[in-house]
């Protein structure tokens, strides 16, 4: 089988939608939380998997000898990310998996966040499993899906500078995950994966513009106050720190690179962070 983890969250609903058009529903194991967030995905004959990578009880049993497997990364950045991955590693391990593919963070990134990705990724290492590092860069979403701000204020404010991300939509590192699990050719590879081309916020402030008719600027601001104002909405203080850092890491250009890994696994250019812009304004 070709199993998934996080099945139910953003990237890998977009995930399972790929294999979908490339294998039997049949063939793909969908590993969730929760059953009644994946009843759609049951209902159009996906196996369904309830673990919890909290509770390593929960993964016996969930993996095969030959599986593929997608192991995506948690969001609790509260819990030890690195031990949640581990208890996935260990039982594909035992199991016998043939590949597993994990979403990692560009090799570049020096902040905080990227701390339990290198963790991960020394395990799996030491794992012995054949593997794919797939070195995530950022999503096009990550700034599109929190236009409502934006448009209120008219600002983007961000602690970034003038620097420059190479970003692309979740479909395409979706696609690329996809190309992975029912490809050839990727056993022990580590692809850096990111948009075709780098875009500033003064660049991306001008496009919301353009395409909303509001008057919208670049507002850049310093580490410090960047995290103030995530927390002043509601952010723990620890995500707001970890936020601001990868602004920093923007400035200095360390989400910038271009490498084509993405668009070359996937065989179609990667999705404008404009196109995206335009998909959420129509939200
Ligand atoms: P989501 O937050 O939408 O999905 C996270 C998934 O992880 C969900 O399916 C969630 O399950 C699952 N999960 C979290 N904790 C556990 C757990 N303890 N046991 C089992 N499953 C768990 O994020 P995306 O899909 O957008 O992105 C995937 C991952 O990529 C993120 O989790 C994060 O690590 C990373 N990321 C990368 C970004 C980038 O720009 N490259 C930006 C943001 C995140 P459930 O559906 O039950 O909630």
């Amino acid at each position: 089988s070709i199993v998934v983890t996080g099945a139910t969250g953003h990237l890998g609903r977009l995930v399972v939608e790929g294999l979908l058009e490339k294998v039997p529903a049949d063939r793909i194991t969908a590993v969730v939380r929760s059953e009644e967030k994946a009843a759609d995905l049951a209902a159009r004959g996906v196996r369904i998997a309830v673990a919890d990578y909290n509770a390593p009880e929960t993964f016996d049993g969930v993996f095969s000898a030959g599986d593929r497997v997608l192991l995506i990364s948690g969001n609790e950045f509260d819990k030890g990310r690195v031990g949640q991955h581990k208890v996935v590693l260990d039982a594909a391990g035992a199991a016998g998996v043939a590949l597993l593919a994990y979403t990692s963070a560009p090799g570049s990134l020096s902040a905080a966040l990227a701390d339990d990705h290198r963790g991960t990724e020394a395990a799996i290492l030491e794992s012995g499993i054949t593997h794919t590092l797939l070195r995530n860069g950022w999503y096009n979403e990550n700034y599109t899906e929190n236009l409502a701000p934006v448009l209120e204020h008219g600002a983007v404010v961000q602690a970034a500078g003038d620097g420059r991300i190479a970003s692309a939509a979740r479909a395409d590192y979706a696609a690329a995950a996809v190309a992975v699990l029912t490809g050839e050719g990727h056993e022990n590879a580590t692809y850096e994966l990111g948009g075709d081309t780098a875009w500033g916020f003064d660049e991306y402030a001008a496009a919301v513009a353009g395409q909303s008719g509001r008057e919208i600027v670049y507002s850049p601001v310093s580490t410090e106050v960047y995290a103030g104002i995530l927390t002043g909405a509601g952010l723990p203080g620890p995500l707001a720190g970890i936020l601001a850092g990868v602004d920093a890491s923007i400035e200095k250009g360390e989400l910038a690179g271009v490498t084509g890994d993405l668009s070359r696994l996937t065989g179609r250019p990667t999705t404008p962070i404009t196109e995206s812009i335009a998909a959420a304004l129509k939200n």
